[in-house]
């Protein structure tokens, strides 16, 4: 998680509970049971567990600007993994033992492997490592 996203979100969610109720009591906690994640990228939204009140989730990862329309901006996190791996004869199937192994929840196989095809392909057309956002 990035340090600021986290800030951020903590504090709008505190401005938002006291602007909706002024004078309640606030104890803000993530909303584990509904926590999102995209790969080692989580979004998160808090809930207040004085009246269950939540906040929007957002994004605690940083996201490559996505210049071919619409879709969901790959975070930076994923693609550095990638990056990282294909510097090194670790398959990722050893990345996800290392993670999981780590406690650190590992993206599904299925993922993994369509980002590191299209990462190996930028890198093969650009011919060498220049930027994550250079590669999507
Ligand atoms: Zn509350």
């Amino acid at each position: 998680m990035v340090q600021a996203k986290v800030q951020a979100l903590f504090n709008s969610a505190f401005k938002e509970h006291r602007h909706d109720k002024p004078n309640g009591e606030v104890d803000l906690n993530f909303d584990a049971a509904n926590s999102m994640r995209w790969g080692l990228g989580w979004r998160e939204r808090l809930k207040c567990t004085r009246c269950s009140c939540m906040s929007d989730y957002h994004n605690l990862y940083e996201e490559v600007e996505n210049k071919k329309g619409p879709s969901r901006r790959v975070a930076k996190v994923n693609i550095g993994l990638q990056l990282g791996r294909c510097t090194t004869p670790i398959s990722n199937t050893g990345v996800r033992r290392i993670l999981n192994n780590a406690n650190i929840i590992a993206q599904n196989q299925g993922a993994m492997l369509r980002l590191s095809k299209k990462v190996n392909e930028n890198i093969q057309s650009v011919g060498t490592c220049m930027s994550k956002e250079s590669l999507l």
